[in-house]
């Protein structure tokens, strides 16, 4: 399927997946239906799908902000950010070549998840503030600092392809002097971490654990697939 080319930022070409729109409906439902824990007075229907919208686009607006951290990063080093893609499990920069140093290749991955945390804890530690002008606003807070938060966690897994695994093969690039080594240790770490979740995932599904063991299986699936390319050498990839 086509990626349909929304604008460009600072020349890179901002791009979304038609599977982005499934993930922005599953979103929404899901972030409509936690807002009946919010308000002691039910909310009307048309303000909870709103509200759920807007959250769904917030995060999709961390994602893109995590991706422009790796981006603007990369272009100081002196690499060429190809493009920018929202897809099902969130967002990828893809750039031109890897950076020639370690050095180089550690900052721009650490720029994504850094940024991240940087939003969480200015989202989070405006809840109390946001509370008092609407409890909504105060949750909607709430929710989009604990999702920051969340991608900044979860793309520090270190194994590649996600951030935490670039870091690594950085850091032993860096000691080592070796890039090899660096992919071959961050890859096994990767795919040791993938059969991890496929385990994990199926003993949960065993357990009746249902979405949430499904989604572990096809985030470790991902994993391996993505370790066993080489194109994941090129790419910095983030999995909600
Ligand atoms: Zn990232």
């Amino acid at each position: 399927m086509e990626s349909l080319e929304l604008m460009k930022i600072k020349g890179i070409p901002l791009r979304v997946h038609p599977s982005w729109f499934l993930i922005l409906i599953l979103f929404t439902w899901t972030a409509q239906g936690q807002l009946s824990n919010v308000s002691d007075a039910s909310l009307p229907a048309w303000m909870r799908w709103g509200v759920g919208l807007i959250t769904a686009l917030l995060l999709f607006v961390s994602v893109l902000l995590h991706e422009l951290g790796h981006s603007f990063v990369a272009l100081n080093e002196g690499v060429k950010v190809e493009s920018i893609t929202l897809f099902l499990l969130g967002g990828v920069a893809r750039i031109e070549k890897e950076c020639s140093t370690a050095m180089g290749t550690l900052r721009v991955a650490a720029a994504g998840p850094l940024v991240s945390i940087f939003l969480a804890i200015i989202l989070l530690r405006s809840v109390s503030f946001a509370n008092e002008i609407n409890p909504l606003l105060g949750n909607l807070f709430g929710q989009i600092g604990l999702l920051n938060l969340l991608l900044a966690l979860f793309n520090l897994i270190p194994g590649l392809p996600l951030d935490g695994g670039v870091i690594l093969k950085a850091v032993i690039w860096q000691l080592t002097g070796s890039q090899e080594k660096g992919i071959r240790v961050a890859s096994a770490s990767g795919r040791f971490i993938s059969l991890f979740f496929i385990i994990f995932g199926l003993w949960s599904s065993f357990k009746g654990g249902g979405l949430s063991g499904l989604w572990l299986i096809m985030l470790g699936w991902f994993g391996l697939s993505a370790s066993r390319s080489q194109t994941q050498m090129l790419t910095f990839q983030n999995i909600l």
